[in-house]
């Protein structure tokens, strides 16, 4: 089966907004073996939204749009769709009672613009909103295509998708998809399909090798159409041994996610202390829920006055060694293992530019440290890229580091 998504939205097309929702379904498409074929963004405009669902249905099985079914006057979706697909607006009771079930705490909510979200076209299926008000639409063609109109809120949209889209479509999709992942660091994108070269080639055809690089890691995602779990699994193992020096994951998760599961497993708890990587840790490590049995807090100290204060850096130290070097990063790291009183700690100082690089310490110098009770491992790291690349390559490379070394 092949798909489409239209994201709607004028926000969208200014640059206001990033259509992150094109990349959350296309990843969900792909997991459950649906191509997909196109993503087109258009404005809240009729003509524009009716021409772009025509034209996509008439390439593709199936057609998701996102955004434009809020009660507003710009919100346009409802009404193109309906038409389009030859329906009439009608009250829906069931929706009603869950709009109004969802602002029972707030009254004020419900207004004559609200009442007109339980109007939903008398010839589409509505599927429940667990998370918004507005009704998920789904039409069924004669031809047997499918469209379905989800709202633009990301939480909502992914709730539906889950909840609602996936299951109607994983029934309809014949072909079994199965995917199977591993990360390895520390090899450049080049060298590492040179050395699986021979592995790649004997690759049976219906499975696939994706490299994916980012910020100094790869992950390298085998795809297997309409074969075996097992036999991907047996081509996973065979990459797994050919890699083993540089593999930090074989399983497809977030960093985080892992250095997470990994504390809670021993009953370990983390801190960091950031200069340049400047919460981004901080970030990564409260990202999922229930963080707080491992992540205990950071400490962002970007100035010298709060390394020296807060995390205990002697003075001497900063002067004479500088932020950015192995002794500060080093005492960072257990100073704020001892303020907050954890088993772990990473802390980075480092230059993220564009300014401040000298001839011993140029942009992109960054020093890391991982720490526990009793030891403290440091690299310098010299990245390359802009302020924000620096600094989420250091964040990433700090948790790639850290995962061994959690025991
Ligand atoms: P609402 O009922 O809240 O109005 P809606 O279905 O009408 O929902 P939109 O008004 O189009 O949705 O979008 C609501 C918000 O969702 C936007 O302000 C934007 O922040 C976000 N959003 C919309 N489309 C996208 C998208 N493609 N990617 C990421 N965020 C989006
Ligand atoms: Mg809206």
């Amino acid at each position: 089966m092949r798909a489409e998504i239209i994201t709607i939205g004028d926000e969208l097309l200014i640059g206001q907004v990033v259509d992150t929702n094109s990349a959350f379904m296309a990843e969900e498409l792909n997991k459950v073996g649906i191509e997909l074929y196109q993503i087109t963004s258009v404005h809240d405009d009729a003509a524009h939204i009716a021409s772009a669902v025509m034209a996509a249905l008439s390439r593709v099985d199936v057609v998701i749009t996102t955004g434009g079914l809020g009660p507003t006057k710009d919100d346009i979706t409802k009404h193109v769709l309906c038409e389009l697909m030859g329906g009439h607006l009608v009250p829906d009771k069931s929706v009603e009672a869950h709009i109004r079930n969802l602002y029972k705490d707030r009254p004020a909510v419900l207004n004559r613009l609200t009442e007109t979200q339980w109007l939903v076209p008398d010839n589409c299926t509505v599927l429940p909103n667990r998370v918004g008000s507005a009704p998920l639409m789904y039409w069924q063609t004669l031809e047997g295509k499918h469209l379905f109109s989800l709202p633009g809120v990301p939480y909502e949209m992914e709730t539906a998708m889950r909840e609602q889209v996936l299951p109607v479509l994983q029934k309809e999709s014949s072909e079994q998809i199965t995917h199977r992942t591993i990360m390895v660091s520390g090899i450049p994108e080049s060298a590492l399909a040179i050395h699986i070269e021979d592995f790649e080639n004997a690759l049976p055809e219906n499975i696939h090798l994706a490299y994916l690089p980012k910020n100094h890691t790869i992950r390298l995602r085998l795809s297997g159409y309409g074969v075996p779990v097992e036999t991907v699994e047996a081509e996973q193992r065979k990459l797994i041994a050919l890699t083993r020096q540089w593999l930090v994951a074989t399983e497809d998760k977030p960093l985080e996610v892992l250095v997470g599961e990994k504390l809670k497993a021993l009953g370990k708890t983390i801190a960091t202390a950031e200069s340049c990587t400047g919460g981004k840790l901080a970030m990564l490590l409260n990202k999922h829920a229930g963080s707080s049995v491992f992540y205990k807090g950071s400490v962002v100290a970007y100035s010298n006055e709060v390394k020296e204060n807060v995390l205990k850096v002697n003075r001497e130290y900063l002067e004479k060694y500088g932020a950015v070097s192995e002794q500060v990063v080093a005492l960072m790291a257990f100073g704020v293992m001892k303020v907050l009183n954890t088993d772990f700690a990473i802390a980075t100082s480092g230059v993220a530019g564009p300014d401040g690089g000298t001839p011993e310490k140029p942009v992109g110098t960054v020093w890391i440290a991982i720490a526990n009770r009793k030891n403290v491992y440091t690299e310098c790291l010299h990245l390359r890229g802009d302020r924000n690349t620096i600094t989420d390559t250091a964040a990433t490379l700090a948790l790639v580091r850290l995962l061994p070394r959690i025991a």
